[in-house]
């Protein structure tokens, strides 16, 4: 199980610097760069916090898929690793997180 934490608290997921979100999608499919990736599964708390609970109750997110096909961790669209960072600062749209644990391979 991978354990995501993640910097971007301004997602409607995030509680307290780890990721609560049912499952996550990690993106960029032709990525050099760790800011060629980003988190399709980011939730903005301007629009949604209100709206409805976007924490799990049962636990942090242990359901990770990853379409980053040039990381060197990526296995069949799986990420092989135990946890993973993902950053962001004044996020306003999925496009500006980024996976930092990123890592040419392929
Ligand atoms: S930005 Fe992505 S990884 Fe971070 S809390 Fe939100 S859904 Fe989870
Ligand atoms: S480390 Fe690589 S395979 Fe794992 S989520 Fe990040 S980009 Fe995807």
């Amino acid at each position: 199980m991978t354990t995501i934490n993640c910097q971007v608290t301004v997602c409607s997921h995030n509680k307290s610097g780890v990721c609560y979100a049912n499952c996550v999608d990690i993106v960029g499919s032709s990525a050099m760069e760790d800011y060629d990736t980003c988190c399709g599964s980011f939730l903005n708390k301007l629009h949604y916090a209100e709206l409805t609970n976007n924490t799990l109750s049962s636990g942090s997110c242990d359901c990770l898929k990853c379409t980053v096909e040039t990381c060197t961790f990526n296995n069949n669209n799986l990420c092989k690793l135990d946890n993973i960072q993902v950053s962001g600062e004044k996020v306003y749209y999925y496009t500006q997180t980024a996976c930092d644990s990123f890592k040419l391979g392929r």
